[in-house]
């Protein structure tokens, strides 16, 4: 068993201003600094842990959670400053970029819930949040809220759970995962899954299985979505570790093209989006 250390810390600031791969958002928001997800064999492909949050950290990526305590009060104030310029709606945030939001730890210390309710007090334009993690569930009620202004993603990198437990293995199951995509649709809450990053799958019955659980697929790719044209996973050993997984010819440019036909073909064009064009289509 791993030991994970967690941590509350006072932030300057809630909402930060994104570019580059998330150009479509005005905003990212983090409620957490740090991933529990991310523990040797949990998210191997993870290269947060190469990004400035990660510096100064000792402790390896993956066995440390800083929770921002006073990130709740942060947020209403600059919601309401923005409502009070007059830019709040048309303001889009992307909750979260450099975590998962609903960290275990979420479900005692509630950040990620405080946040919702100040969405729901101060309506931006479009909030997407992004996880892996079922105890999102837990915030249907203010998801719903927010009405045609929330995008739910859930991150389902494959269809296989042989696959998955062999790459990131206390990530949660891919049926626990659809099942929570089908949840939020069935209430009718705008619902994503992102395959991102791609790993080995069964393009055929990745397409069935999506096609009831999401209103739209992003598929992304270690080459398209690691931020440096597939140098940060190349650095992080991803083709040595398929290698050794017997999942060789998965790690190359292209290797997407057959599960993006196969999406094509049973979900139609319009419901298939690809890498960046994809997140940003808000
Ligand atoms: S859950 Fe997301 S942020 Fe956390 S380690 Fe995995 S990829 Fe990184």
């Amino acid at each position: 068993m791993s030991s994970k250390r967690y941590q509350l810390k006072e932030t300057t600031r809630a909402l930060t201003r994104t570019g580059g791969f998330l150009r479509g958002f005005a905003f990212s928001l983090n409620p957490y600094a740090g991933c529990a997800f991310g523990d040797a064999g949990g998210c191997p492909f993870c290269y947060v842990r190469m990004l400035p949050v990660a510096h100064g950290e000792k402790s390896p990526w993956g066995s440390w959670v800083i929770a921002k305590s006073n990130l709740a009060e942060r947020l209403e104030r600059e919601l309401a400053a923005l409502e009070h310029s007059g830019r709040l709606a048309g303001t889009t945030i992307f909750m979260s970029s450099a975590t998962d939001p609903y960290q275990g730890i979420e479900r005692s210390l509630k950040l990620t819930r405080a946040a919702l309710e100040a969405f729901v007090r101060h309506p931006m334009r479009r909030l997407l949040i992004q996880t892996r993690s079922p105890i999102i569930e837990r915030d249907l009620d203010l998801i719903t809220a927010l009405g045609n202004r929330a995008i739910v993603s859930i991150t389902i990198e494959t269809d296989d759970d042989n696959v998955r437990r062999a790459i990131s293995p206390t990530s949660p199951s891919v049926e626990r995962r659809l099942k929570t995509a089908r949840m939020f649709r069935k209430h009718g809450v705008f619902t994503q899954i992102a395959i991102a990053p791609m790993m080995p799958n069964h393009p055929e019955r990745f397409a069935c299985l999506i096609d009831d659980a999401a209103d739209r697929v992003i598929v992304d790719t270690y080459f398209d979505g690691d931020g440096a044209r597939g140098a940060r996973s190349t650095a992080l050993g991803i083709g040595e570790l398929y290698a050794r997984r017997g999942y060789e010819g998965w790690f190359r440019r292209g290797a997407e093209r057959e599960l993006l036909a196969a999406m094509r073909s049973r979900l139609g064009e319009h419901r298939v989006l690809f890498s960046g064009a994809g997140f940003n289509a808000v």
